[in-house]
């Protein structure tokens, strides 16, 4: 091997080292791009099922609006902040059905994926399911005196097989809420 072939060949290793690593980039970016474009801060659509004694809340929030920033947790304060958001919303101090006499049942809040430092709007999933003695009636809402970040809370019900959606907006200043308003 001559040293000109030589040189040609190190250039076309090192050439399709960089683009194997440029594809990675690229569907790291793609993610973070979808994460992105997935959410507004302040403002969240959760999905509400009620079907016979079962009750659940679903989907996801911009994870600024219950920890104040969306990247993994720099430091312990930051760690602390963010279990306590979650333990929050477990405790439904999010959102809840009020006065069903109802039980929550192995409550799930978590980001996914996880961590990861190209991420840079994550967002918290949130799966809580009750189970009530009586119909839900009604919503309570906390999410906006334990979260400072939250402005808007839109829920779309599904209240045994009847359709509604509720939007709810901080200054309105309501911590409960009928599910059957329109
Ligand atoms: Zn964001």
């Amino acid at each position: 091997m001559n040293s000109l072939t030589f040189y040609f060949a190190i250039l076309i290793l090192a050439c399709s080292h960089l683009s194997v690593a440029a594809e990675k980039t690229d569907s790291k970016k793609k993610k973070t791009l979808r994460k992105a474009a997935a959410h507004v801060h302040g403002s969240s659509e959760l999905n509400i099922v009620a079907s016979g004694n079962k009750f659940s809340i679903t989907g996801s929030l911009p994870m600024d609006d219950i920890a104040g920033f969306e990247r993994a947790p720099h430091n312990e304060t930051e760690s602390a902040a963010l279990k306590s958001a979650f333990d929050l919303i477990k405790d439904g101090k999010l959102v809840a059905p009020e006065n069903a006499d109802c039980k929550i049942a192995d409550p799930k809040v978590f980001v996914d994926p996880t961590f990861d430092k190209t991420i840079t709007h994550y967002e918290v999933d949130i799966d809580l399911s009750w189970s009530c003695q009586s119909p839900v009636k009604n919503l309570k809402v906390e999410g906006f005196n334990n979260f400072k970040n939250i402005n808007a809370l839109k829920f779309l019900v599904l209240d045994q097989g009847k359709q509604t959606s509720l939007s709810l907006k901080r200054s309105e200043q309501k911590t409960t809420v009928s599910l059957s308003k329109k």
